[in-house]
């Protein structure tokens, strides 16, 4: 069973500053996940703690927020079948050492923090991340 979904990436700061942006875009592309939507932005550490806020509790969050903060991001909608889980198979494991040959996070991300790449894991997340970048339709 396939099913149109969207989903939200984003290239986390170590990739734009890497000039991957190009790259990692024609990467979904070529696995048949089309960008709807795309900018390029800098959030405070604030709105990445309100992005996070699922990861509160953990012992790295606060790195984590800082350094979603600490540069320009790209945010995107992508879209296509099973777009969710394609998309988190195109990144990898989260951890760059632990990710397959192949993967987003395997051949460009630099550390567990610096790993490239976001990406949605559920279709409620989806709506949500999707809603937190994009609610005013920009
Ligand atoms: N993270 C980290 N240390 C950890 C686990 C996660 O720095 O031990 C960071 C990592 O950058 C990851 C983000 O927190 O991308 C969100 O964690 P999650 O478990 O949701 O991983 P993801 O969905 O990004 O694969
Ligand atoms: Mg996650």
């Amino acid at each position: 069973m396939s099913s149109k979904e969207q989903t939200l990436s984003i290239i986390k700061p170590d990739a734009v500053e890497r000039n991957l942006v190009d790259t990692i875009q024609k990467k979904f592309i070529d696995e048949k996940l089309k960008i709807v939507k795309a900018k390029k932005i800098q959030i405070s550490k604030d709105e990445a703690s309100e992005f996070y806020k699922v990861h509160q509790t953990k012992p790295f969050f606060d790195r984590l927020c800082s350094y979603l903060s600490s540069g320009p991001i790209v945010v995107m909608i992508l879209e296509g079948n099973n777009a969710i889980a394609q998309n988190r198979l195109i990144m990898g494991s989260t951890d760059p050492k632990n990710a397959d040959d192949g993967t987003l996070r395997k051949m460009y991300g630099l550390s567990i923090d610096k790993n490239t790449v976001h990406g949605s894991d559920s279709i409620e997340n989806a709506k949500k991340e999707i809603d937190f970048f994009f609610k005013d339709n920009i």
